[in-house]
């Protein structure tokens, strides 16, 4: 798949939750590839910048089956304590790991190879409707279930391009998208 095709398929799931996109927001759409060339269809997933200011900041997360976020904290930037983000589930299922207990036979699966940077295995199998708050500073990584998964986020101002991965060998997204 090409990126606007990605990018296409990622409208399509949005439809199914009934998040309607335009066709300019749809090419807004960012890839969050972590710098691997080519995609790794399992390590990256979508995201649509509704809002980002010195304030505040809207997003929706779209993820195809399986598609995994790594795992990362947002640390203080710019005299600000850090991003501090709340997730609600909006469509299908998502597992979200924070720090805290592990949790015997989690869900998720780790992209081959990577097993030793994701180091946080306190499980939230998070459907329709539940929230999650994350403060700034904190590990998290999370991975779609079989139907995908879509969240919208809310959060304090975004700077992607200053996250903490805790695989040193990925990149952050360089692209804040930083909009009005
Ligand atoms: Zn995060």
């Amino acid at each position: 798949m090409d990126r606007a095709e990605i990018r296409a398929k990622a409208v399509e799931l949005a439809r199914k939750a009934g998040i309607v996109i335009t066709d300019s927001e749809r090419d807004q759409i960012q890839i969050i590839d972590y710098g691997l060339d080519p995609i790794d269809p399992q390590l990256s997933f979508q995201i649509l910048i509704y809002v980002n200011n010195d304030r505040y900041c809207a997003k929706e997360l779209i993820m195809f089956p399986g598609q995994t976020c790594a795992e990362h904290k947002h640390p203080p930037f710019l005299g600000t304590p850090g991003k501090q983000e709340t997730f609600r589930c909006r469509y299908g299922t998502v597992y979200l790991y924070v720090p805290g207990e592990p949790t015997p036979n989690p869900k998720a699966t780790i992209p081959a190879g990577r097993e030793e940077h994701f180091t946080v295995w306190h499980e939230i199998v998070m459907k329709p409707g539940d929230q999650y708050t994350l403060m700034p500073d904190t590990l998290h990584w999370f991975q779609a279930g079989p139907e995908g998964g879509i969240i919208s986020e809310f959060s304090s101002p975004s700077r992607d391009d200053y996250d903490i991965l805790t695989d040193p060998t990925l990149a952050t997204n360089k692209d804040p998208g930083l909009r009005d």
